[in-house]
């Protein structure tokens, strides 16, 4: 298996009367900071289905042409990225097959942890398929009898006797020539939602739509019906919304990634029912009942680390102010590939705003650390804006451990606090002081007392069993 691991976003319609290839497109665009290596999408008429997919930002690899030529009323649409896999196009999705009928397209969100057992159990070369996703859709291929046959009814059974063999993190998104399906895993590890379209024609029902996450429902104006249950499959067809359960009750324990609280999810998206904005102002409000400091100024580092920011100006009564302007047109910098793109990247990225910092103590919220890279080239910026001091403030606890189930997370020896101690990264990154959220803190932040979470990256508690801890 290749260093390929995907961190992605899937988004699908089935709309029976309405071409759905813009409405994937605006789907794909509010799912883009779930991947911007990436993009692709593949509708189906009912006879034939069609892929474009390509390297690139949702709006580089689809134009008014491409998309008037994807026609068809049930689509299924995906963005990826990967820092240390190769960006080639190979790897784009959903990956096609053309097994069955007419084929089926398959978009994925998540890691397999158990890819060298499939490999070997399929009996296939190691490391042939460039993804796991490559590696399901092959896995599913093979359910289907050969060529020529009546093989509509095998695609949900085929699907049924695949998934319980895959293990680690998949919220997967498939289509066929006439059905949309959506699956999470067992331990819901990414989120996936379902919603509901408008009737076009009244009396009509509305079409249905799946998507990463809430916000990309709201942009195709689709109403949120519900997230999918962990291990459950949903098959949309002309029938509506059908549930299936194909995993072992046993393997039901539901640990939605924390991390997506943190950063990865939009601010807008409600995961366990809670908007992930409040929830971040909560995590700062905590942060400052938990590391308060004597500054002038709280500032966020911008976007993710902002609405905590607030919250900790808010409950520690220092003003909240900003500091630093966020070029927004820029990527997330951790994605660049290289480590001294990643510098380089944090000067495109932020510049400080010199009235506001100048003379001034500073806090300075942000969401994480990672490998310290950004972190500190932002210091580094502020000082030379003529902060008096820097006090950090992490609106999580230590990133130590590498994420095996889907976000893409650098090796342990490149994780800063798994290579040091926190009393020591103050020094590393030039701060006056470095602080993290507990992680009792960040969930009481999150509020959702009872519910379950993965939080390996900072534990190291892994709640599935990692079979194949490559590539790290
Ligand atoms: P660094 O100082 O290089 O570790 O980068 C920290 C910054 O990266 C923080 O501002 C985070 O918001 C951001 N970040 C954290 N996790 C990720 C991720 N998986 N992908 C991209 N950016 C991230």
């Amino acid at each position: 298996m290749d260093q390929v691991r995907e961190a992605c976003g899937v988004f699908g319609v089935y709309a029976p009367g309405i071409d759905v290839a813009k409405l994937v497109f605006d789907g794909l665009f509010a799912l883009q900071h779930r991947g911007q290596e990436a993009a692709g999408m593949a509708v189906s008429d009912g006879e034939t289905i069609t892929v474009v997919r390509d390297l690139g930002l949702v709006t580089s690899v689809f134009d008014a042409r491409t998309l008037a030529s994807l026609q068809g009323d049930l689509g299924l649409g995906h963005v990826r990225y990967s820092t240390s896999g190769p960006s080639n196009w190979a790897n784009a999705q959903p990956v096609y097959r053309g097994d069955g009928r007419a084929g089926f397209a398959l978009g994925h969100n998540g890691n397999l942890t158990n890819v060298s057992k499939l490999e070997a159990e399929a009996g296939m070369l190691p490391g042939i398929l460039t993804s796991d996703s490559e590696l399901v859709a092959e896995l599913l291929a093979r359910e289907f009898p050969p060529e020529g046959t009546e093989a509509d009814a095998d695609f949900e059974q085929g699907l049924c006797a695949v998934l319980p063999r895959l293990e680690g993190a998949f919220s997967l998104g498939v289509i066929d020539m006439t059905r949309l399906v959506a699956v999470r895993d067992p331990n819901g590890f990414r989120p996936l939602c379902l919603g509901q379209l408008p009737p076009a024609t009244e009396g009509e029902p509305g079409g249905w739509v799946i998507a990463s996450e809430s916000p990309a429902l709201d942009v195709v104006g689709a109403s949120f019906v519900r997230e999918l249950e962990p291990g459950e499959m949903v098959v949309i067809d002309a029938d509506g919304p059908r549930s299936l359960f194909p995993f072992d009750k046993e393997r039901i324990d539901p640990r939605l990634c924390i991390f997506e609280f943190v950063y990865f999810a939009r601010p807008d998206t409600r995961l366990y029912g809670r908007e992930v904005h409040a929830a971040r102002r909560r995590m700062g409000e905590q942060l400052a009942e938990e590391a308060p400091a004597d500054a002038d100024l709280v500032i966020g580092v911008p976007d993710s680390g902002v609405p905590a920011a607030e919250g900790f100006a808010a409950r520690s009564g220092i003003t909240f102010g900003h500091g630093l302007v966020k070029n927004r047109y820029i990527g997330r910098t951790f994605i660049a590939p290289t480590q001294q793109d990643r510098i380089d990247g944090v000067r495109r990225k932020l510049n400080p705003l010199r009235e506001s910092i100048a003379g001034r103590r500073l806090i300075v919220v942000d969401d994480s650390i990672v490998r310290g890279t950004t972190t500190r080239q932002m210091v580094k910026l502020l000082r030379e804006a003529g902060a008096a001091e820097i006090h950090l403030r992490i609106s999580s606890p230590p990133f130590r451990w590498p994420c095996f189930y889907g976000i893409d997370t650098p090796v342990r020896e490149e994780l800063l606090a798994a290579r040091m101690e926190v009393g020591e990264i103050a020094g590393h990154l030039g701060a006056d002081s470095v602080a993290y959220l507990s992680l009792e803190g960040l969930q009481s932040a999150i509020g959702v007392p009872d519910a379950g979470f993965c939080s390996a990256c900072l534990t190291g508690k892994y709640p599935a069993p990692i079979a194949d801890p490559c590539p790290h």
